[in-house]
């Protein structure tokens, strides 16, 4: 049983939010789709997000910070990236003010803490300017996420080991991209070791941890190059082949719907039946 509670808002090319909350805080990582969705979505989780403990944004493509314009002149929750990835918002909200917002440099490889939630930020392989994933730790349980790029390097996987709870870029299937509609150019750059995670790559990362997570959001798939099916049973194939006697709860994460694990679903019940 893990003590973090995850709530997907919207995963995928047009848009990534993502809530997570334990007893020491709550957090959202990235802000990919508009501020109103952002509400609303919390509200439907019973959350408002003046709550939030700490924002951090993974890097400053539009699909993980287009909602950021307005959450800033809203809420004064802290705001955590690396400085590269301030550096890309002000690129791609040329409008943004970043003086109104409560902002704070969190570098890769550097950790910060927040009440008792710490939260590391580590390097992930993008097309952005200092991409970064993000593992937060309270009382010995680990929540990680990490999505939008091309490959896992050793540093990743040593980042996440532990985590419990895994939000994981589970993006394409090379086969299907290679077959699809998307242009030679764009398929290079997903292909690329600054691209999107391959179904498959996914899955050797599980694989290849010494501790396998409890529960995995397959997250960021891709709309054209991917089913939900597809990532799901490619990614359990390989864990399942590598790590037969061992579990994981998978969800599949979606564009449009909110995807919550089972403790925020007791969580829930819970309040609803005190
Ligand atoms: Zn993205
Ligand atoms: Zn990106």
């Amino acid at each position: 049983m893990s003590c973090f509670q995850v709530a997907v808002l919207a995963s995928g090319s047009k848009g990534n939010a993502t809530v997570m909350r334990c007893e020491a805080g709550m957090a959202l990582v990235d802000a990919g789709i508009s501020c109103r969705r952002i509400a609303q979505g919390m509200q439907k989780l019973g959350l408002h997000p003046e709550q939030l403990t700490a924002v951090f944004i993974t890097h400053e493509h539009i699909d993980h910070v287009k909602g950021l314009e307005t959450f800033i002149k809203k809420y004064p929750v802290p705001i955590f990236a690396s400085a590269g990835t301030w550096r890309g918002i002000k690129q791609t909200l040329p409008r943004i003010d970043l003086q109104l917002c409560n902002r704070h440099i969190l570098a890769p490889q550097t950790e910060i803490t927040l009440g008792g939630l710490r939260v590391r930020s580590f390097s992930t392989s993008h097309d952005a300017l200092e991409p970064a994933g993000y593992m937060f730790r309270y009382r010995g349980h680990a929540f990680g996420y990490v999505t939008d790029t091309g490959y896992v390097s050793d540093l990743m996987k040593r980042e996440l080991e532990g985590a419990e709870v895994l939000v994981l870029e589970s993006n394409h299937d090379p086969i299907l991209l290679k077959n699809g509609t998307y242009p030679p150019p764009l398929q290079k750059r997903i292909l690329g070791t600054k691209g999107h995670l391959a179904n498959e790559t996914a899955g050797h990362l599980l694989a290849d941890l010494k501790t396998l997570p409890q529960q995995v959001f397959l997250a960021h798939l891709s709309q054209e190059n991917n089913t939900p099916d597809l990532a799901l049973s490619t990614v359990r194939g390989i864990v399942q082949r590598h790590r037969p006697k061992e579990k994981i709860q998978f969800y599949v994460t979606s564009q449009e719907e909110v995807v919550k694990n089972k403790e925020w679903e007791d969580y829930h019940e819970q309040n609803i039946f005190e």
